[in-house]
């Protein structure tokens, strides 16, 4: 079997609040940042890793923690129009879990086979009033995908030649990453485990910008450890494992592609 490539779609963005996402580092200051699926393809498969945010989970152009958003099925179909693809010439939707920019956009598929970790569609299905009072997860989405064909898998299992998940829960109950065999080496698409480089590199003193900026940013103190935590992660215990999971799986920094990164925009890799 062939290599498999990986596009970056943009789906949209939003403003956030960098301290949001990089626990008490860089307190209220703003950064636009995409909200992202990846194509991977093979020459006969067309996966897509997470479909984004629904158009419905908008209020007054405000989505996550209220803050200006764009996004929704237009920012979906044509970010696969500009690869040459519609969204029915998608086979396989994979979650790296299911909040609601990641799980949004799934009713764009519904010939599609949907594949995400067993214990995420059980908090998904169920979830806690804190998930509820900030709006985790787009409770639209359930019965769209009870009506579609569900691949619900647990742990970590070869999928497809050249395609492995990893279960790397914490940031939610069900959080996975795959690993894509490609020419140029083995990429690791792990959702919002990590949403940006820095969080898995605490020393990093830059973010990129959508536009190619270079944005200084306060590198973290030795007292970090190993990453820097968003403030959402269910479970901090779990979210350490995977953290040196992840570590342990990639060969070098650029073979992780984090969940909301600005520099990934227009990036292809292998
Ligand atoms: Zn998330």
């Amino acid at each position: 079997m062939g290599d498999w490539k990986i596009s970056t779609l943009y789906f949209g963005e939003g403003v956030t609040i960098k301290d949001m996402l990089t626990s008490n580092l860089d307190v209220g200051m703003e950064l636009v940042i995409p909200y992202l699926g990846f194509l991977v393809q093979d020459g006969e498969t067309n996966l897509l890793f997470d479909t984004g945010i629904n158009d419905n989970f908008f209020i007054d152009g405000k989505a996550w923690a209220g803050r200006p958003s764009v996004g929704g099925e237009t920012y979906v179909v044509k970010s696969l129009g500009k690869k040459g693809l519609k969204p029915e010439d998608i086979d396989i939707v994979i979650y790296s879990h299911l909040h609601n920019d990641h799980a949004g956009n799934c009713h764009l598929f519904p010939h599609a086979q949907h594949v995400f970790q067993k214990d995420e569609w059980a908090n998904f299905i169920d979830p806690l009033p804190s998930q509820l009072i900030r709006r985790d997860f787009d409770l639209s989405v359930i019965p769209v995908l009870k009506k579609f064909d569900c691949l619900k898998v647990d742990g970590d299992l070869p999928f497809r030649p050249g395609l492995t998940f990893f279960k790397t829960p914490g940031h939610t109950a069900g959080s996975q990453s795959m690993q894509v065999r490609t020419a140029l080496g083995n990429y690791l698409l792990i959702g919002d485990t990590a949403p940006f480089y820095c969080n898995l590199y605490p020393k990093t003193d830059e973010i990129i910008s959508m536009k190619g900026e270079k944005i200084k940013i306060t590198p973290a103190p030795d007292v970090y450890g190993p990453a820097i935590p968003s403030s959402i992660i269910y479970d901090h215990y779990a979210w350490y494992d995977s953290i040196y999971k992840i570590k342990a799986l990639i060969t070098a920094p650029q073979y992780v592609i984090p969940g909301h990164d600005p520099s990934l925009v227009g990036k292809t890799f292998g």
